[in-house]
């Protein structure tokens, strides 16, 4: 995206901000350098809600203990058992015996999906196009980020860049 139409980004720097776990002992450090929420939702950790940007989407978090400062802006929301995933603007939520198992893959595809879906992009199923193979926002026939998946992207900034003052 950087440099296509006016995007206005160079990079996008990803931040780890907050840990969500079970048990504070399943982390093997005891700083709280970064957050740790000891906080379960449907049977899973997860990030506290006061803290989330989509669930503050006024942008203020009045009831997050350390403020706009130690918000996070998406989760990734492991859950043990659970196939396939799901995404949106709040983050991405997928199987946390997939996720483990593929922490050593370049490519997790089913996470790459997912954060697909939180940048903004549908699932797309209804016609490939002539000459495109597979991509990763038509689950099941790409393992990796397409070419036509960043003109997904592409496509989506061209309609939506007017609403941000571009
Ligand atoms: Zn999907």
């Amino acid at each position: 995206m950087a440099g296509h139409n006016g995007w206005p980004y160079a990079n996008v720097p990803l931040e780890v901000v907050g840990w969500a776990v079970r048990d504070r002992a399943t982390l093997q450090w005891t700083d709280n350098f970064v957050d740790v929420y000891v906080n379960i939702r449907e049977g899973a950790p997860q990030c506290a809600e006061p803290c989330g940007r989509f669930f503050n989407q006024n942008g203020q978090y009045p009831n997050c203990p350390g403020g706009v400062a130690r918000h996070y802006d998406m989760s990734l929301w492991l859950t043990a058992g659970m196939g396939g995933g799901a995404g949106g603007d709040w983050g991405q939520r997928i199987g946390s015996e997939y996720y483990v198992g593929a922490l050593n893959s370049e490519n997790i595809h089913i996470l790459l999906h997912e954060i697909g879906h939180s940048f903004g992009l549908d699932d797309f199923y209804d016609w490939t196009p002539t000459g495109v193979g597979g991509f990763i926002m038509k689950a099941g026939s790409a393992t990796q980020i397409t070419e036509f998946d960043a003109w997904m992207l592409r496509d989506w900034w061209r309609h939506l860049k007017a609403r941000y003052g571009y």
